[in-house]
């Protein structure tokens, strides 16, 4: 478990530096082994969180283990999401400065250069208002967070009005490049617009360039170039305290350089 929660706190970083979460929005991933599972940070600023913020969540969204953290109100996104949809493993939610003016104007995003094939032909529109009338536009009720995850359908992403997106992943490097690029691909289709009109990619562009920006090499290959950033601006998150080595697995030498460092702080 270790690994994991260690790569879904880089993930949450990940997506911080790279503009798509600000304060808020999140990104989770289904449980590796129970699939009736999966792991969501306590409520925390993404470029923040840390390995030992992740907890585990059942499918309605109930932490596992009683919590006494803050939990974010919007987690229902995902419990929802991973009910619907036994394909998705990861799943972000956020309100990106690329595609707010979209969500605003009710104008779809559509893939106009070949790595935003990664977001699919399309992202459907949802409504907070047309099911749920006047809310604060939180996705916090069950109802509203199945309301979403049947507007998603079996696209990689959903547009809500007047409020963000929320992105679907195979994978927890695939979502991240998914939603990377959605954002890349929103900031090019607008920026287009000012020199024409931006014609979207052939049906058949889309199936080829999207199946190839989600292959193993490739989401390896970007992850390990957005941790280098992350890296490079000295945001990369602590190792869990939990994977800490024990006092009994650390050699006499680690035990006396530990000594010396306590020392050196009592200084
Ligand atoms: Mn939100």
């Amino acid at each position: 478990m270790t690994g994991v929660v260690e790569e879904l706190a880089l993930a949450n970083r990940i997506l911080a530096h790279e503009g798509v979460l600000d304060a808020f929005g999140h990104v989770s991933m289904r449980h590796p082994t129970l699939a009736d599972r999966y792991l969501l940070s306590r409520s925390r600023s993404p470029l923040l969180i840390e390995p030992d913020d992740i907890l585990e969540f059942t499918l309605d969204s109930e932490p596992v283990r009683p919590a006494k953290a803050l939990l974010y109100a919007e987690r229902v996104i995902h419990g929802c999401i991973y009910q619907a949809r036994k394909d998705v493993m990861a799943v972000c939610h956020h309100h990106a400065p690329a595609v707010m003016p979209f969500c605003i104007a009710g104008k779809p995003i559509v893939p106009v250069f070949h790595l935003g094939a990664a977001m699919g032909g399309e992202a459907p529109f949802w409504d907070q208002h047309d099911e749920f009338g006047d809310t604060n536009l939180l996705v916090v009720k069950p109802e509203e967070g199945r309301s979403l995850a049947r507007a998603l359908g079996q696209n990689s992403a959903v547009l809500m009005n007047r409020h963000g997106a929320t992105v679907v992943g195979a994978s927890l490097k695939e979502l991240v490049a998914r939603a990377i690029f959605m954002c890349q691909n929103a900031d090019y289709q607008l920026r287009a617009l000012t020199l024409g009109t931006p014609e979207p990619l052939h049906r058949g562009e889309v199936k080829l360039a999207g199946t190839l920006s989600a292959m193993p090499n490739v989401v390896t290959r970007t992850w390990e170039y957005w941790s280098m950033r992350l890296e490079a601006s000295g945001a990369l998150p602590p190792r869990s305290v939990a994977a800490k080595p024990t006092r009994r697995a650390m050699s006499r030498s680690a035990r006396a350089t530990a000594r010396e460092r306590r020392k050196g702080r009592r200084r």
